[in-house]
């Protein structure tokens, strides 16, 4: 098993062409990776095998993933400056209707969502455009279509936007910060609680580290002892390598798109170099 997997951020836009605008680039990655006769699959999938819980053939399968969770990944959205943004949800509607049901059969996007609805309106306001884009009122809708997963990124991101300290006397801005049982349980156990109320009867299994910061506490102590209160499987960080059988669960590698890969062409290398 050699699975990359991709990350993107519906909340990239600064233009309209690939190297500018997430959206564009997923739906052109889509056919790209179907083009190369490779095979969207679940992250779960991919999960399950690291952890010896499934048994499935993976070769020539690529895992989709996108960070941050707002409405961007689900509703079409008028962007200032931008104009009318499709979906990540929808760009996999479109692909469907384009190539049929068959082409891609266990086509998936996995959204990494910030439970807090606090710290999601100040990042609304202060990252965004003030205009409730982050919001929760998808989650459930998303997580019950079929083809996507929401899983956990986190209570509040530790984001530097929030009023500091954060719990524990946290200092802000910074994930390497989750240093010890009470940071982490606020950070990741109370997320997996509150995202879990929301999807159910689907569940978060998977976490994803903010701003790529492997916190040691998280990735050695706390995720592989504290399985009972936190309910993950395994948690991603920004490797850059596929995935495989001696991949570390609690820091299992992805790719990001604009920082990993810039171009159709620069994808389409990494996804020959993952074969
Ligand atoms: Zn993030």
């Amino acid at each position: 098993m050699r699975v990359p997997v991709l990350a993107y951020h519906a909340t990239n836009v600064s233009g309209n062409d690939y190297a500018s605008n997430d959206h564009l680039a997923f739906a052109a990655d889509l056919r790209l990776i179907d083009d190369l006769d490779l095979r969207i699959v679940p992250l779960q999938w991919v999960v399950e095998q690291v952890i010896g819980a499934a048994d499935r053939d993976l070769a020539g399968c690529v895992a989709l993933t996108c960070d941050d969770g707002s409405a961007l990944d689900f509703f079409d959205i008028e962007y200032p400056q931008h104009g009318l943004q499709r979906s990540l949800y929808h760009c996999m509607l479109d692909f469907v209707a384009e190539r049929g049901p068959a082409a891609q059969p266990d086509l998936h996007l996995t959204s990494f969502v910030i439970a807090s609805a606090q710290a999601r309106e100040q990042m609304d306001a202060d990252s965004l455009f003030g205009r409730g884009w982050m919001g929760d009122d998808w989650w459930h809708a998303a997580a019950a279509s079929g083809l996507m997963a929401i899983e956990n990124h986190s209570w509040d991101h530790n984001h530097p936007c929030l009023p500091s300290p954060g719990i524990d006397g946290m200092p802000r801005g910074s994930f390497l910060d989750v240093d010890n049982l009470a940071r982490a349980d606020a950070e990741i156990a109370a997320a997996t609680r509150f995202i879990n109320a929301c999807i159910a009867p689907q569940r978060a299994k998977i976490f994803c580290y903010p701003f790529g910061h492997v916190a040691g506490y998280l990735r050695d102590e706390y995720f592989p002892r504290f399985m009972e209160s936190h309910g993950m499987l395994a948690a991603m960080g920004d490797g850059a390598t596929p995935v495989t059988h001696t991949s570390n669960r609690w820091n299992l590698p992805r790719h990001i798109c604009g920082w990993h890969w810039k171009s159709p062409e620069a994808l389409r290398e990494i996804l020959q170099a993952c074969r």
